[in-house]
């Protein structure tokens, strides 16, 4: 299983139009295998945009 530290260093994302009113709308399910991403960081959001992938162990 690849590890989200294998992807580098955090990327950090601002979203545009300012800050979300609640933490939870940083996250959305991944489509394709269903786990929890973390829009404010980039190394998950390009993750889990590749058409195969599995879900990341989240060790960070
Ligand atoms: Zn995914």
């Amino acid at each position: 299983m690849t590890k989200l530290s294998d992807l580098g260093p955090p990327i950090t994302g601002k979203r545009h139009g300012g800050q979300p009113p609640s933490p939870r709308d940083h996250f959305y399910k991944c489509r394709r295998c269903g786990q929890l991403v973390d829009r404010q960081d980039l190394r998950q959001v390009i993750w889990h945009e590749q058409p195969e992938h599995e879900p990341l162990e989240m060790d960070a």
